[in-house]
């Protein structure tokens, strides 16, 4: 779990140029697995010479895959997905044990994840160029005698990079990474992957597996390390891009020295996400939308729900119901029958969760469900789920984004009042109202500030066909990851002005 613990276990290789490579560096991370506490896996943290390495491949494999047919290229993904298809159970297990996610979560990521390859098949069209023929007759100096002059024809074609850099998070170590390199590669660059040091076990199958379905040598690489070998990887000549996918503190970081260093960034960062429960919702929905959204992956995710704004009477009905519902949550492992919710990622999430509730019952919330006294097992990284009333726009608990199981109740007394919470936030990755009023989703929809919006679900995830797509300080860049955003940020552009004389 931390760098000063010891293990025998070796550290992970990193996977370069098709192979493995040893490099434990001089700092290592050991996780554990967060429902038991027995170690799985130690994470090199500063192997920078491995980054230096997996460029190197990944810039010597671009030259022959940039000119691989774009059609030849997305045969790799369609013969990935098979294989990952075929190893979705074992894949969940990974997530279930070095995450803590349930099997349901697990398997439902995994599949999120299969998703995004389906999407970067489509690369072929997601890169097509444009044509304008007839832009303009030049009719000075190289007349021909039967036409009133030469005709001048325009394209624009969409380009790979070059090297592109993935640095992941460790809330979906599956899932996450496939928002990027598949698409980057289905464009003809190659990648670099630097997964979480907190859960790498999934990078390195995932990886695996990719070479088995015949990607050539340093197509893909995998570099593990901490804030050391991102910051070798942000600054190297030979990278041209760089996506990120993590909080805002690091986000902003990676953006600006990236920047700085002339890369091409885009940075999916943090979130204190807003739902808005209007008298008129339907009940059922909406306690089960916000349920859900608030306490699924144990509160670790970038679309959790984790701020409910109850308009008018709604409390009155939403509040017992959600807590009724939330007090029969069984906590345990994420391999066991009947478990809802398994444990934080690991220790010290665990105990920034006990941290804040402790925060919020000093700053004068309400606490209505405790997870501090939750029966949760005696090992582990557990935390029992949270719910906090009255809380208000001011408090911690309603601002800063807790990445864990506790969800803060406010009140508001219109709609206008409850956009006004939701806007004063810094983050903007998502909203979300229950209603049954068409009016009430119109004024929402036209005055929230929040780049993904749910109306009567409770978390909006975009399939991959649609771009990620957070504002204000949970985003930092202008192309999204997914949609027609993905091959745009991968690819670039050039234009062609044609005359035949
Ligand atoms: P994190 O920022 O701690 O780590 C993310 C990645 O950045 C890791 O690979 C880590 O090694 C690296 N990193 C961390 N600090 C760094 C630094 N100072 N310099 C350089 N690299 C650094 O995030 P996490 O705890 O792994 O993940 C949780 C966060 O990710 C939450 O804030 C969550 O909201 C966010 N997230 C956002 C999205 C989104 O799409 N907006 C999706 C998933 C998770």
């Amino acid at each position: 779990m931390s760098s000063t613990s010891s293990t025998s276990m070796p550290s992970l290789p990193h996977l370069i140029g098709g192979a493995s490579h040893e490099d434990a560096g001089t700092a290592q991370r050991i996780n554990i697995d967060p429902a038991t506490g027995e170690t799985v896996s130690v994470t090199p943290l500063d192997a920078v010479d491995a980054a230096d390495r997996a460029v190197a491949a990944a810039a010597s494999a671009f030259e022959s895959w940039s000119q691989t047919p774009v059609g030849d290229r997305i045969q790799h993904l369609f013969r990935y997905k098979t294989i990952l298809e075929d190893h979705a159970e074992e894949l969940a297990a990974i997530l279930v044990r070095e995450h803590g996610k349930t099997m349901g979560e697990s398997v439902g990521s995994v599949r999120r994840g299969i998703d995004c390859i389906e999407h970067a098949c489509a690369a072929p069209v997601l890169m097509m160029g444009r044509t304008l023929p007839q832009i303009a007759v030049s009719s000075s100096f190289c007349r021909t005698e039967d036409e009133g002059g030469v005709g001048i024809d325009s394209s624009v074609d969409r380009l790979p990079l070059g090297v592109c850099v993935g640095i992941t998070p460790f809330n979906f170590p599956i899932m996450v990474p496939m928002w990027m390199w598949p698409m980057a590669v289905a464009c003809g660059n190659t990648f670099v992957l630097k997964p979480s040091e907190k859960d790498p076990i999934s990078a390195v199958r995932t990886t695996e597996l990719a070479h088995e379905a015949g990607f050539p040598e340093g197509v893909l690489n995998l570099v593990h390390g901490g804030p050391a070998v991102v910051d070798r990887l942000i600054a190297h000549d030979d990278v041209a891009a760089v996506s990120f996918v993590g909080s805002t503190r690091a986000g902003a970081s990676i953006y600006a020295k990236g920047a700085a260093h002339g890369k091409r960034v885009q940075c999916m960062c943090g979130a204190k996400n807003f739902s808005i429960i209007m008298p008129d919702a339907n009940r059922g929905a909406a306690v089960d939308g916000i349920f859900g959204s608030a306490f699924g992956n144990t509160g670790q995710r970038c679309l959790a729900g984790s701020v409910v704004v109850c308009v008018g009477d709604s409390a009155d009905w939403f509040v017992p119901a959600l807590a009724e519902r939330t007090r029969g949550i069984k906590i345990g492992a994420g391999d066991q029958a009947g478990t809802s919710m398994g444990p934080m990622q690991d220790l010290e999430s665990r105990d920034r969760v006990l941290e804040y509730i402790g925060i919020g019952e000093s700053e004068g919330a309400t606490v209505l469900i405790d997870g501090r006294t939750a029966k949760v097992p005696s090992v582990g990284c557990f935390v029992g789920p949270t719910i906090f009333d009255h809380v208000t726009p001011d408090m911690r608990v309603g601002t800063e984004e807790i990445f864990g199981p506790v969800l803060s109740v406010m009140r508001a007394g219109s709609l206008e009042e409850a956009v006004g919470f939701v806007n004063r936030s810094e983050y903007g990755n998502m909203s979300v109202i229950f209603t049954d009023s068409g009016h009430a989703v119109r004024k929402f929809e036209r005055t929230v500030q929040a780049g993904m919006l749910g109306v009567n679900v409770g978390v909006p995830a975009p399939m991959a066909a649609f771009p990620f797509c957070g504002w204000k300080k949970s985003f930092y860049g202008d192309l999204h990851v997914n949609g027609e955003d993905g091959a745009r940020f991968f690819t670039k552009s050039r234009v062609t002005v044609r005359r035949w004389l």
